[in-house]
């Protein structure tokens, strides 16, 4: 199997492609944006997208894996708050229309996938992934493979509490979660409520010129976040700890503060061993992992779904 294919779903566009498997390069892609997230629409959609691309090209019985935030049980989207999904049989719905195997991945698994195969962490195999944007997502690939945990939900940073008690409701339903602070979506809410106005970089701008509440926000959210990020660094002993996402990527202030708790507050055997990056994929991160994880599994024999 030289080619393999990977889609990426996101809250307002889905992206396919054909994928190289030796190399993870992208050989042909193509994007389509939409208003209506219906699961038919999107699965038409989709299934055009992945015939656009194909067009031409000699890609054999390759797996389609697509990668999405969500909480997923083999085909099954079980909750997609960005697309309004829950309990939607995508994987065979896309595989009855595409004509092909499909295989469902989390957004984030499959990011960390692709920076391990072809990005900031190739050849790795002790990865911890952390990607701070809208929300607050990480993976975990440890003896060169994913940890998905006894249900498949293993790895959510975003959801571990920063208050014993209470505190900022999140996303999932809970309250006090990590992300619910440092999340883009709830960090910019946080802002507004606290009479700060703009993006989580203004806020980071703000706080280095000294604006008490900024500072505020900003030392709580960015101090759990790097402390919860050593504490991982020291439970998993990683190679290569990749930094990524739209937050991360707009803010180096987060970044640094990240590199030097690692650097300080990680168990020292494990915080010698770690190497910080950035990751490298930028958008293409999800498309290159979901399409070479499909490839994986397919051919390790995994059952479908
Ligand atoms: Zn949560």
């Amino acid at each position: 199997m030289k080619l393999t294919l990977g889609v990426d779903i996101g809250g307002t566009n889905a992206r396919a492609a054909v994928v190289e498997r030796a190399t993870g390069r992208v050989l042909v892609s193509a994007k389509e944006s939409w208003t209506e997230r219906q699961p038919e629409k999107v699965v038409a959609e989709v299934a055009r997208l992945l015939a656009k691309v194909m067009a031409g090209r000699d890609t054999g019985d390759c797996p389609v894996g697509v990668g999405l935030a969500g909480m997923l049980n083999g085909p099954v989207v079980v909750n997609a708050p960005n697309l309004g999904w829950r309990g939607v049989d995508f994987g065979t719905a896309l595989a009855g229309a595409a004509g092909r195997r499909v295989l469902l991945f989390n957004d984030l698994s499959a990011a960390a996938w692709g920076e391990r195969s072809a990005g900031a962490a190739k050849g790795s195999q002790h990865v911890l992934t952390v990607f701070v944007g809208t929300g607050v997502g990480s993976a975990i690939i440890t003896g060169g493979r994913l940890v998905e945990g006894a249900t498949g939900v293993a790895a959510e940073f975003g959801h571990t509490k920063v208050e014993l008690e209470g505190g900022r409701r999140c996303g999932c339903g809970d309250q006090g979660c990590l992300e619910a602070y440092v999340g883009g979506a709830r960090l910019t809410e946080w802002m507004k409520e606290e009479g700060l106005t703009g993006t989580p970089s203004d806020l980071e701008h703000l706080a280095g010129k000294g604006d008490p509440v900024a500072r505020r926000l900003y030392d709580f959210a960015v101090g759990h976040l790097a402390l919860g990020i050593a504490n991982l660094v020291t439970v998993l002993n990683p190679e290569v700890l990749v930094l990524g996402g739209g937050v991360l990527s707009h803010c180096p202030g987060m970044v640094d503060r990240i590199r030097d708790v690692v650097g300080h507050r990680a168990g020292v055997a494990a915080r010698r061993a770690v190497r910080v990056e950035l990751a490298r994929l930028g958008d293409d991160s999800g498309l290159v992992g979901a399409a070479l994880l499909a490839a994986e599994r397919a051919q390790a024999g995994a059952p479908p779904g």
